[in-house]
């Protein structure tokens, strides 16, 4: 082998010495198609040196930017906006604190931004936050894995915070840098004059305010977007959510989803809170023909979420039968940019759920709403030091949340329909932790909490365990025959 490489090399060298010149061109050509790239790339995404609208050009009664709704991406945006010293209105059609239907699972990313608002130290100073360590999965055959994650990563990769607690602690703490918080302020529309460069956003009650850049962060629904014509269809997935009363359930984890085969590639999750508290979501995932989640569809979100409680023979078992039950409630999930033309324009940026920024396979978007959010204050930041707010500037925003989180949303879908055609994949990873234990739980959890992005699972250390792993299944159920399906709906109480 060694002899055979020697000689590869040898021909190789011999090869160089006998082209210089052809060897030479090639490589000219080549640093001068690198360099032409770097240059246009930079071009693209300069932020321009000068532009008509300074500091000093903004009337004393207008905003540098107007944020609709104040959701974790609106007031994350206005929070880092305020620290910046620009001048923010946080407009909110509620007021706080409000409840959001979300599983309230907040992600690593969200936590790190949570803790550099001091906005962590307060969830934690008052009971409000549950971090997960003991958790995992139970796969569409029914294989099931849980472990404890926290050592293994040396953290926790999510935790638990009910959405009235953690919403009002992220605009209040905006405010508390200086934005100006307008709650029970419905937006009812907004026009934009060239003129003067100024957006005019009117409430339903006829109150206006203007600003440089409108922000629209008003979540899933996307009713600004919508009227102003980048947003052009509604959401495509739904969740439920219903919360547990402490003492009342069986379950001792702090985290599971389960994988139903029928609604793949969506799943149900029990999160638990501080108190012992649990939250029950069923989540559906868009995936194959249009206007389906696998093979339902959101009119069968209801019966999938109470038969779940009654009869799903791993989710049943986790409530119990005394468990106190909220009834359930639903919302939208608008996934990896699903039905957005864009998100950004002239003095215009669309963040967080108004831009799908939802994972496509989780449904997780409380971490790329606040990632979003962030990159959205940096970029406007940017925009008031030059005075230039057109679309060749707000297109920064575009570049850092590709490169933030949006280049691992196509791997999401892909991920969602893989797991849809072939549910033996999730099998095969139930299967591996059983063999492997904690080290294969903490991974799979770090790739699902966005600590990796899922093109983790291309790596060659990942994705060749995972193929074995994958034939092993398929041996084992289809060949041998040795595995059987334990995935079996309780008969109906009838
Ligand atoms: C049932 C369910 C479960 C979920 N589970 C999870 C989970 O476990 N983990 C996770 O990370 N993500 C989860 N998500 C997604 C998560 O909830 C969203 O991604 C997140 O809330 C997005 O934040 P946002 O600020 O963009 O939008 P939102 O949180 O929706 O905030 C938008 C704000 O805009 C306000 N608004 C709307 N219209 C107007 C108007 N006209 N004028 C003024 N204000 C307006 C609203 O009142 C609201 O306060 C779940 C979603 C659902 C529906």
């Amino acid at each position: 082998m060694a002899a055979r490489i020697e000689k590869a090399l040898e021909t190789a060298e011999k090869y160089v010495q006998e082209n210089k010149k052809t060897v030479a061109i090639a490589a000219g050509v080549t640093s001068a198609a690198l360099l032409a790239t770097y240059a246009y790339r930079r071009a693209k995404t300069a932020v321009p040196a000068r532009g008509p609208y300074t500091v000093d050009t903004l009337p004393t009664d207008a905003y540098d930017a107007v944020i609709v709704g104040a959701g974790p991406s609106g007031a994350v945006c206005a929070y880092y906006l305020s620290r910046g010293a620009a001048k923010v209105a946080l407009l909110e059609k509620e007021s706080f604190p409000r409840d959001k239907y979300c599983g309230d699972a907040v992600c690593t990313p969200a936590i790190r931004i949570l803790e550099d608002m001091g906005v962590l130290q307060e969830l934690i100073a008052n009971n409000e936050a549950h971090f997960a360590d003991a958790g995992g999965f139970v796969s569409p055959s029914g294989t099931s894995y849980i472990g404890v994650s926290k050592k293994k990563l040396g953290q926790a990769a999510c935790c638990a915070v009910k959405r009235i607690n953690l919403d009002v602690r992220v605009a209040k703490n905006a405010a508390r840098a200086g934005a100006d918080l307008k709650e029970n302020f419905e937006v009812s529309g907004a026009t934009f004059d060239k003129a003067t460069g100024l957006w005019t956003v009117t409430s339903v009650s006829g109150t206006v305010v203007r600003g440089r850049v409108l922000v629209c962060a008003d979540g899933a629904t996307s009713r600004l977007a919508t009227k102003l014509g980048y947003c052009t269809e509604p959401p495509k997935g739904v969740c439920t959510r219903a919360f547990i009363e402490g003492g009342t359930h069986n379950t001792n984890f702090d985290g599971v989803c389960f994988y139903p085969r029928w609604s793949l590639p969506g799943y149900a999750a029990i999160f638990r809170h501080p108190n012992d508290e649990l939250n029950f979501c069923y989540y559906l995932i868009p995936c194959g023909k249009d206007g389906y989640c696998g093979d339902v569809k959101e009119s069968d979100l209801a019966r999938l979420h109470n038969d779940a409680i009654k009869y799903d023979p791993f989710i049943s078992k986790s409530i119990g039968p005394n468990a106190k039950i909220e009834r359930m409630r639903a919302a939208s999930l608008r996934l990896g940019g699903q039905g957005l033309k864009t998100s950004y324009d002239d003095h215009l940026l669309i963040i967080g759920d108004a831009a799908g920024h939802i994972d496509p396979y989780t449904g997780e978007g409380i971490h790329t709403a606040m990632m979003g959010g962030k990159a959205a204050a940096e970029t406007i930041l940017a925009m008031r030091q030059t005075g230039d707010f057109s679309a060749r500037s707000t297109r920064q925003y575009e570049s850092k949340w590709r490169a933030l989180y949006g280049h691992d949303f196509w791997m999401s879908k892909a991920f969602a329909e893989v797991v849809y055609r072939c549910p033996i994949l999730l099998d095969a990873v139930a299967s591996e932790m059983q063999r492997k234990g904690d080290a294969m739980m903490a991974k799979w959890a770090e790739i699902m909490t966005n600590m990796q992005p899922k093109t983790y699972f291309l790596r060659p250390h990942v994705a060749i365990p995972l193929g074995i792993a994958v034939l092993r299944e398929f041996i084992d159920q289809k060949i041998l025959g040795t595995k059987k399906d334990n995935y079996q709906m309780l008969p109906k109480d009838k």
